[in-house]
């Protein structure tokens, strides 16, 4: 009670905002880093948000190969970003929006057409201060509003990089505008270990720091990625060349399972040392209890299951993050360890499909986009159908396991979805309507949160324990209802449907033992507090 007061006595219109930076090298984890921070803070009874700045000139990452970023994550209200936000949503339960992402594109975009629109009539339009200004706006609107406490806001690439400038320049000119207690930054970087020489190495990082120093920026405290634990020597010295406080020297040691990160971070009094220097109360420190909990079960697990996933980015592991997570979280309730075996589409053919997915448990066909491995992920949906194993479709995986049921329970011999073949005679999957005239690729899928009604009794409606959801989409083609009849008298039910448009959105076999394709992506709103029904049930099915 004492907090919540004093937490409300707090001008709420000061609003405290803290960057994350990274050095050295890219990949060190900034938005894990960003998230467990968050999570000791919103423990702690603060109201915190996360914003992502990217360096690069895409409007947003839906245009993307996966291989690139990793995979595309779809906020609630229909922006397409990155994973990073996925990161945000399942550690903070609380979903981002579209200005939780801003890239130097969307930047550009907005300067440039104020600039056509006349905006700027007279003046030359400039990086100082038009993109800058422009940087800080995004950066503000996130805090405004009243809605929260502190703003956290992660800048993407490495300190030094040509195309961070702008943001590195903006942060500076916030720091300065704001005052050191409403503004701080904290630079994650590598310590890297020399086995030759049996050392940790802090010339990297110092280097790093002074980076920063010759744009202006003072970072005041200093998050370290090593492998082994830091000695008091180490952290002295680091302090002493790159002008922090020895206790803001922060180690962040190499861990099992992203989820322990906050409580290195609590040991490390991350937030204790951040609440001091934005000059915030701190409480006595959060229990976690939840979190704790879900980590202990994540590490005694009772039962086991392998489960294959079938996509065609498989190389790269960040391309499915979110699906992966989802398990983690899942497997969590369920108390099941899961080995994930990421299978590539493209490998599976008629005359070895037994041999590679007879393991599995259950199978999971990924989204996807484009004919690469389709004809892999049809016949994994027909393997799963005919040998009742537990299958989870999403969105392409979804339009696979309609395609292949069309193929061979409804003797429909070449169906198809139309993103595949123009002119196949079944077309069970085909373009919405208002999306035959879009030319166009960026931000023009049907994109964000809709709601669907569960047929009562369904296995659907068994699994969410309710008729009425709303989840996450990211797709152009849909279940064709010029078939609905003839699917549905076969076997394959339609059991979700969205209201207003009618659109198919689950699909399901009552004869088989857990059989369900969905049309959304039940991935983007799994999170530690809320593992996401359908992957809950599937691996309990899966483990029956
Ligand atoms: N390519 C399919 C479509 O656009 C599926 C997309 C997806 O899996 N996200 O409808």
């Amino acid at each position: 009670m004492l907090l919540y007061i004093s937490l409300n006595l707090l001008d709420l219109a000061n609003v405290k905002y803290i960057f994350v930076t990274g050095g050295v090298t890219s990949s060190l984890g900034k938005g894990i880093i960003s998230s467990s921070l968050a999570k000791l803070l919103q423990a702690r009874g603060y109201s915190v948000t996360i914003q992502k700045l990217d360096p690069y000139i895409n409007v947003d990452p839906g245009t993307l190969n996966p291989y690139e970023h990793g995979e595309c994550y779809v906020t609630l209200d229909g922006a397409e970003t990155d994973l990073d936000l996925g990161h945000y949503e399942r550690f903070l339960n609380v979903p981002t929006s579209q200005a939780n992402n801003i890239t130097t594109g969307r930047i550009y975009q907005t300067v440039i057409n104020k600039e056509r629109k006349g905006d700027y009539l007279g003046k030359t339009v400039q990086v100082i201060p038009h993109i800058t200004d422009e940087i800080k706006r995004r950066i503000k609107l996130v805090g405004s509003g009243n809605k929260f406490n502190i703003v956290i806001t992660e800048i993407g690439g490495t300190v030094g990089d040509i195309e961070s400038l702008p943001y590195i320049e903006a942060v500076r000119q916030l720091k300065w505008e704001l005052g050191s207690r409403n503004c701080i930054v904290i630079h994650l970087t590598l310590v890297p270990y020399l086995s030759a020489s049996g050392e940790l190495k802090t010339k990297p990082t110092q280097h790093s720091v002074k980076t920063l120093l010759e744009a202006g920026i003072q970072p005041e405290i200093l998050v370290l990625r090593t492998e082994k634990s830091l000695s008091s020597d180490i952290r002295r010295k680091v302090a002493l060349f790159c002008n922090v406080e020895e206790n803001a020297v922060i180690e962040s040691v190499d861990v099992s399972t992203i989820y322990e990160v906050p409580l290195r971070m609590l040991e490390e009094k991350l937030d204790q040392i951040v609440l001091k220097k934005l000059a915030l109360p701190a409480s006595k420190e959060p229990p976690l209890t939840e979190w704790r909990d879900f980590l202990k079960r994540l590490k005694n697990p009772k039962h086991f299951v392998r489960i294959g996933l079938v996509g065609k980015y498989v190389e790269l592991p960040d391309a499915y993050k979110s699906i992966s997570e989802s398990f983690i979280h899942s497997g969590a309730v369920n108390e099941c360890e899961i080995d994930l075996v990421n299978i590539h589409s493209e490998d599976i053919m008629n005359e070895n499909v037994n041999a590679i997915l007879s393991g599995m448990k259950g199978i999971l066909v990924a989204p996807g986009f484009g004919s690469r491995g389709i004809e892999g992920k049809i016949l994994t949906a027909k393997y799963a159908r005919e040998n009742n194993i537990p299958f989870l479709g999403i969105c392409l995986g979804m339009q696979c396991a309609v395609i292949e049921f069309a193929r061979n329970v409804l003797h429909f011999d070449d169906a198809d979805s139309t993103e595949f073949n123009h002119k196949t005679r079944f077309p069970v999957i085909d373009l919405m309507e208002e999306q035959k005239s879009i030319t166009d690729m960026g931000g023009t899928m049907r994109l964000g949160g809709y709601k669907c009604v569960i047929a009562k009794n369904s296995l659907a409606n068994k699994v969410y324990g309710k008729t009425e959801i709303v989840e996450r989409h990211r797709h152009r083609y849909e279940f064709n209802n010029r078939f609905y009849d003839e699917f549905k008298k076969n076997g394959m039910v339609p059991s979700g449907i969205n209201p207003e448009s009618n659109l198919v959105e689950i699909i399901e076999i009552p004869a088989h033992k857990w059989f369900i394709g969905v049309q959304f992506h039940p991935e983007y709103s799994s999170t530690v507090v809320n593992p996401h029904p359908l992957f809950v049930n599937f691996i309990k099915a899966c483990i029956d």
